[in-house]
């Protein structure tokens, strides 16, 4: 399987499709990225907080795949939301990940206190200046925040990675992501797991022959967005990439449009958390 580039407003290219390591251990870490690394996956979703940079970087450092075709995302803690914990943060991480650049750095969260942000968000853009990460962006922003970002430094963040899944679509986010270009990625793209049970998802699938989560899963792609589902599983690791042979016509989107709910959220939400 292919995973097809998506532009980012920096000029840089992200593939569509990554996958995600939140809730792997370190160990296990190692031998799934290799899994998915051979069955095809390009870009590679972190965290510090995850606990798991080292495992990641021994995978990519063993790889065939040479390190300019691999895009790595890893993001800033909520404690280091200043400028210079920032700056270091961002050595730390590169030095678990073993690399010496990175694809995309993110700030994890904006904090309820709204501190901080703007200060480590000038610290990525130097860091980007200085060629370190080639993208920057941030994570589960509310409009206000992105608003923020922009008339404080003129940079508008390249991703926003947000909870987006059919039962969760924030609409009025993305139409702000629309307006300044910033590409939407949908963390727990399959609710964390609840939907891929859901009764209509299997209805459609069986049209096409695909299960729920690759019916969900070419939602994601259909709209637009990034998307890095997460599994320990080998064959659904396979079954998540295997997406990218069929297409959801205009009445199955609807459907599947018409499941969102705006109390439907799997996670924590920024304006009470982070
Ligand atoms: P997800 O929606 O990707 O769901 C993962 C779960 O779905 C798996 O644990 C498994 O139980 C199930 N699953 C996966 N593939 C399946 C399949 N083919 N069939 C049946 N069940 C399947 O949830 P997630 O892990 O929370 O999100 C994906 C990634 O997003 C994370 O790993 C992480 O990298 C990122 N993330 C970021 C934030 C953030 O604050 N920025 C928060 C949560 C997650």
């Amino acid at each position: 399987p292919t995973t097809p580039p998506l532009r980012l407003n920096d000029g840089n290219t992200m593939p569509q499709l990554g996958y995600g390591v939140w809730r792997v251990s370190n160990e296990d870490a190692v031998a799934c990225v290799t899994d998915v690394i051979k069955a095809g996956y390009r870009s590679i979703d972190t965290a510090s907080i995850y606990e798991n940079e080292e495992g990641v970087g021994q995978a990519i450092a063993a790889s065939d795949v040479s390190r300019d075709e691999l895009f790595i995302t890893t993001k800033l803690w909520n404690d280091k939301r200043s400028y210079d914990a920032a700056l270091t943060a961002f050595d730390e991480s590169l030095k678990r990940l073993k690399l010496d650049f990175l694809d995309l750095y993110l700030i994890h969260w904006p904090g309820v206190s709204g501190e901080g942000f703007l200060d480590a968000w000038r610290a990525l853009i130097r860091l980007k200046e200085e060629g370190r990460v080639k993208s920057i962006g941030v994570s589960n922003f509310q409009e206000k925040h992105l608003q923020r970002l922009i008339d404080g430094t003129g940079i508008v963040p390249a991703v926003n990675q947000i909870e987006l899944h059919p039962r969760f679509q924030q609409k009025e986010l993305r139409a702000f992501h629309a307006q300044h270009n910033i590409a939407t990625e949908s963390w727990g793209p399959l609710g964390q797991g609840s939907l891929v049970t859901d009764e209509k998802l299997a209805t459609i699938g069986r049209r096409y022959g695909k299960t729920p989560a690759q019916v969900i899963l070419r939602w994601h792609l259909d709209n637009g967005f990034i998307v890095i589902p997460k599994s320990v599983t080998p064959s659904r690791i396979r079954e998540n990439i295997d997406v990218f042979d069929f297409k959801l016509d205009a009445e199955d989107m609807r459907i599947i449009e018409a499941m969102d709910d705006r109390n439907g959220r799997v996670g924590p939400d920024p304006a009470v958390f982070g």
